[in-house]
């Protein structure tokens, strides 16, 4: 439920609000808007006597939320919400530009393309250090190993680095070396994982399951928010269906239908979505008129000797030539890299 205050409400009749949820042993979510203020409420309402709240000074009116997510939802923070990784942004008016490997392979290749992606107009190094392969026989990640080079890449580039989380020990790991956590596809659902990166204090960028509805999806969100990290972004990057002449089905729509469920940033991932290196170009600017907050791109100095990924790889000149395009896609909506 919302409480919804009147315009210019002033501080004190907003407080007492807060006090009598909080009172009812609920807890309160503020968010203040250019025009009015809403009041969010956690917890179990049907402890809350709704009669005291109505007849509080200032209080315009009492929204129930009927989605199971609430403080993911945009009637909870009407304002699209930006969040800060390293010394940049995912949100309003920029468009993040995330690339890399899939897979961290060596200290030289990571740097090699640290630098390139830079150039080309990355704000966002991405590179698995612990890989969730479908074979137990595929190349498993770095590890450590990994997030160190990862570091050293941050160090040298100014690059904000993204790399994927799978377990506790790994993102213990990880928020000594990186900026932000990705929590993929096959972990969506995964609870524990969740409310642990929710605890780790560093962003999250949460991957739609495959399988996953939005609603699945808002609701996994949910859990790393409700551990007090408000820093989540989400990743649509394609969903299982009966087609087989791409890896997965990108669902452009839930673009927009997350932008009017939720107020957080969504960025698209052309290269799983796809699997298929041709394809990436024009699914990444599909996304970007679809209005995602950016993209994340599997770049690899030599796509055929990668270890994982290979085929959806862009080359560093594709990807030279696709950041160039871009920058006239993210004008047409007002953003810029
Ligand atoms: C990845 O980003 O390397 C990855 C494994 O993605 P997903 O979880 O979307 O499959
Ligand atoms: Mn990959």
């Amino acid at each position: 439920m919302i409480i919804v205050m009147k315009p210019k409400a002033p501080k004190a009749s907003i407080e007492h609000v807060m006090e009598i949820i909080r009172e009812n042993g609920l807890e309160t979510h503020l968010s203040e808007g250019k025009q009015v203020t809403i009041i969010g409420v956690v917890g179990d309402k049907t402890r809350l006597n709704l009669s005291n709240l109505e007849i509080a000074p200032d209080v315009d009116k009492i929204v129930p939320i009927t989605e199971s997510y609430k403080l993911s939802n945009r009637k909870f923070h009407p304002d699209p919400t930006s969040v800060q990784v390293g010394n940049t942004f995912i949100g309003p008016g920029h468009l993040a530009l995330m690339a890399g490997p899939c897979a961290i392979e060596s200290e030289e290749q990571l740097l090699l393309i640290a630098k390139s992606v830079k150039k080309a107009g990355a704000s966002f190094l991405r590179g698995g250090a612990y890989k969730p392969r479908t074979s137990p026989y595929s190349f498993q990640g770095l590890e450590e190993e990994g997030l160190r080079y990862m570091k050293k890449a941050q160090e040298e580039t100014g690059l904000a680095t993204v790399c994927e989380v799978i377990s506790e020990s790994s993102i213990e790991a990880a928020v000594k070396y990186v900026d932000m956590l990705q929590i993929g596809a096959r972990n969506m659902q995964n609870f524990q994982l969740l409310r642990e990166a929710g605890q780790s204090g560093l962003p999250v960028l949460l991957k739609r399951g495959l399988s996953s509805t939005i609603d699945e999806w808002l609701n996994a969100a949910e859990y790393i928010i409700a551990e007090g990290n408000r820093n989540v972004v989400l990743c649509e990057r394609g969903i299982r269906t009966y087609e087989t002449a791409t890896r997965n089905t990108l669902d452009i729509s839930a673009v927009p239908v997350l932008k009017s469920k939720s107020h957080l940033p969504v960025i698209v991932d052309p290269s799983h979505a796809s699997g298929v290196r041709a394809y990436v170009a024009p699914l990444a600017k599909c996304a970007v008129a679809a209005g995602a907050d950016g993209l994340m791109i599997e770049v690899h100095n030599n796509p055929a000797c990668a270890l994982s990924d290979g085929p959806q790889s862009l080359t560093f000149a594709q990807f030279d030539e696709l950041a160039k395009e871009l920058k006239a896609y993210a004008a047409l909506s007002g953003r810029s890299f």
